[in-house]
């Protein structure tokens, strides 16, 4: 379906940093799910008097997303005050960054249908997150335990052009934040939201045209972002069309959306950055970011995502699929590399094991859950399967036994008797003697029946007690019926 206007999408993305205390105070950051107002005090309350000091490591998160992020750090930065009243901001300003950021002119690569693209990002800032309310019949109550987490601010270019877009954007700035340390950016916990800025361009009488955006504040799912946009964009479309809003307006508006509904609705309309009075935030001194401490923090940034698949496919000969699937769980790609370098085998086969069974295994164990045994021992168990000595289905019951018990699998092997029989001269004998008691089996695979020679493999497995090497079997019954059909 071909739209008679361009989106065009900018995202300004809040994400709450992984430090163990609040923005300027020492209360603890991990308000979610705590008792309501458990984590206060005077400087977060917005108290008079009460003095902000600056988290450091709040300071170096932000540094590092803004480094993971390709941005520039400048040479001078500092807080400001953004005034405004609201129940959930007692002090009546937020402290945020207002022309000087810690983070500027970054990018952030994205994987599209239509090849890779690169989104500008026009800053990054940090702030301090402000009060939860809940709304009543007739009352509001405020709880304070998330005023003063520190918040970092992520400002993109408006170089999106689809809803599908934005939504790949957001996952994979999400995913390189997580990859950094720099936030968990739990959503469901509101540890990432979204303002999500929508235009539309179009051609009318030959001239473009572009009128003012709307921004939709505080999406929290990538499912709103994806219902959300395309509303918008139709919403402005029709407005322009049929005379409406939109061709008298100036500025930008502010909308709301509504889930149950699924629509937009007008929050504010005119709301300029002069509204909000912005001055250096007195308490609080200018700083200048050391040389020193970019370079130790661009150290140590871990390596991205995106340059991590590009390598598992160049280095492991893996498929696109398999790099993603690992990659998008750190812990679950360190565990593989890990068991990669304990194996002399085709990496590969370690991919097959990770994606599918420790995954699956993982996911069944919930959340944080890590594999319960080293590298190594998948490793030995690859081993074990590459060798022969053990069948692929023995291999899966031993998988079960070493996450359950821990027990390295030769043991387990050893144990449960689960060796498998390769030996040529032992299975040789047993399918002889199949052949021998099963003409008719073999005479109707002769006259076209291939399911007669899944009957055969079944009986030769039973003269082995289910412990002969498949491959093999299969083999010395396809060498014995062509070998008797020659000399038929
Ligand atoms: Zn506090
Ligand atoms: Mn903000």
């Amino acid at each position: 379906m071909s739209l008679p206007y361009e989106t065009v999408i900018g995202v300004e993305t809040h994400v709450e940093l992984a430090t163990r205390s609040k923005m300027f105070c020492p209360c603890s950051a991990t308000w979610f799910g705590a008792p309501a107002n458990s984590l206060v005090c005077p400087v977060c309350l917005g108290l008079p008097g009460a003095l902000p000091v600056p988290n450091r490591r709040a300071i170096e998160l932000a540094m590092t997303a803004g480094l993971a992020l390709h941005c520039e750090v400048p040479a001078h930065t500092k807080f400001d005050r953004k005034n405004y009243l609201y129940p959930d901001l007692p002090k009546g300003y937020q402290i945020s960054q207002y022309d000087l950021p810690l983070n500027v002119s970054g990018w952030l690569a994205l994987d599209t249908p239509d090849g890779p693209k690169r989104v500008r990002i026009r800053r990054a800032h940090l702030e301090e997150d402000t009060a939860t309310s809940k709304h009543g019949e007739g009352y509001a109550l405020i709880d304070f335990n998330r005023s003063g987490v520190p918040l970092l601010e992520i400002v993109s270019e408006p170089d999106l052009r689809s809803a599908d877009e934005a939504v790949a954007y957001v996952q994979a700035l999400r995913e390189i934040l997580v990859f950094a340390g720099v936030s968990e950016m739990r959503l469901e916990e509101g540890a990432g939201r979204f303002d999500v800025n929508v235009s539309i361009r179009f051609t009318e009488d030959g001239e473009v045209r572009w009128p003012p955006q709307s921004e939709i504040k505080n999406l929290n799912s990538y499912a709103a972002i994806r219902e959300a946009v395309p509303h918008e964009a139709e919403r402005l479309w029709r407005s322009w069309r049929d005379g409406g809003e939109l061709r008298m307006r100036t500025g930008k508006i502010t909308v709301g959306w509504s889930p149950e509904r699924r629509e937009t609705f007008l929050q504010r309309s005119k709301e300029e950055v002069e509204d909000y009075r912005y001055f250096p935030d007195p308490d609080l001194v200018s700083f200048t970011p050391s040389r020193e401490t970019v370079e130790r923090l661009r150290a140590s940034l871990p390596e991205l995502p995106g340059d991590r698949r590009a390598r598992f496919a160049r280095v492991y000969a893996l498929s696109d699929y398999d790099a993603r699937v690992l990659v998008a769980d750190r812990a679950l790609a360190d565990y593989f590399e890990a068991a990669v370098k304990a194996s002399t085998r085709d990496p590969k086969q370690i991919a097959n094991w990770v994606t599918g069974e420790v995954r699956r295994r993982m996911k069944d164990a919930g959340d944080g859950a890590g594999v319960p045994f080293p590298p190594e021992q998948l490793a030995a168990l690859v081993e074990l399967v590459a060798s022969g000595e053990v069948s692929g289905s023995a291999a899966k019951e031993v998988f079960g036994d070493m996450w359950t018990t821990r027990r390295p699998p030769s043991e387990i092997v050893r144990a449960k008797g689960l060796t498998q029989v390769s030996d040529e001269g032992a299975i040789a004998a047993a399918v002889d003697a199949v052949l021998a008691e099963n003409a008719k089996a073999v005479a109707d695979y002769r006259a076209g029946n291939a399911r007669a020679l899944g009957a055969l493999v079944g009986q030769v497995r039973k003269r082995t007690g289910g412990k002969a090497n498949l491959s093999v079997v299969n083999r010395v019954l396809a060498e014995r019926i062509a070998r008797g059909e020659a000399t038929r």
